[in-house]
């Protein structure tokens, strides 16, 4: 199937996913994740509607962010997400660039991006990375941090917090994940009921290509899909 193909099928999903949800397809952001994809590649999902991109890494958005903008349709603009950690010596190259980072899980990162956010005159838009499922092997804080994390955000002027971020197990039945994204929207529920100062929370970051359709019925807001848009990935071997 071509990438126009893919967007359709998953845009059926979507819309399908939200009105099961109650909840209308606007009310929903597909991101396009584009990692390792080649801009002519990523050009074809933005020619079928898909403005806003992910991607994990600092390099590649420094590398396509000028050849995209060129791609972005008459009066308009690419929104670039990034999704993956973020190492805090990097912000600086993307402070500029992005729109969300959806990543935030430390006080060290959230100093720095504060720091180089006022430096650029601007207020950045981010997500706290939330480990629901608590895996070793995954960023992000524990749910049970959350709510200590956010009194360390409230008073940096530079920084609004957005919402919550999680990148769920990977499953083959994506039923296996509801209940960490349930859990997900109950702490986000849960958080904006203690009132933190500045801190009023109105999106979920959840469900990538196995599990974005339990993410948007059990309230996600964004979900993050790469394969299922772009095909599977190919890494270049290591070492
Ligand atoms: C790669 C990635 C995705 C997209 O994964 P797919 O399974 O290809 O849809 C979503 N979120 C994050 C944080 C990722 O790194």
């Amino acid at each position: 199937m071509s990438i126009s193909e893919n967007i359709k099928a998953v845009e059926a999903k979507v819309a399908a996913a939200a009105e099961r949800s109650g909840r209308k397809r606007e009310d929903i952001l597909l991101l396009a994740v584009s990692k390792t994809k080649p801009v002519e590649t990523i050009r074809e999902a933005v020619e079928s509607g898909l403005l806003a991109l992910g991607e994990n890494k600092v390099q590649e958005i420094m590398e396509k962010y000028e050849p995209m903008a060129a791609y972005a349709p008459e009066g308009e603009r690419i929104h670039w997400h990034l999704i993956g950690h973020l190492q805090t010596n990097k912000v600086k190259y993307i402070i500029d660039k992005v729109d969300m980072i959806h990543s935030v899980d430390s006080r060290k990162l959230a100093d720095e991006i504060e720091k180089r956010a006022a430096a650029a005159g601007r207020v950045m838009d981010i997500l706290v990375e939330v480990n629901m499922a608590d895996e070793e092997s995954k960023f992000g804080v524990k749910p049970e941090e959350t709510e200590a994390f956010l009194h360390e955000l409230a008073g940096m002027e530079h920084i609004r917090v957005r919402g919550l971020m999680t990148v769920a197990p990977f499953v083959e039945n994506q039923e296996e994940n509801r209940e960490y994204f349930r859990q997900m929207r109950e702490l986000l529920v849960d958080m904006n009921a203690k009132k933190i100062d500045n801190i009023e929370m109105d999106m979920l970051s959840m469900g990538m290509t196995g599990d974005y359709e339990v993410a948007i019925e059990e309230g996600a807001t964004i979900v993050r899909v790469g394969t299922g848009i772009f095909g599977e990935r190919i890494y270049p071997e290591r070492g």
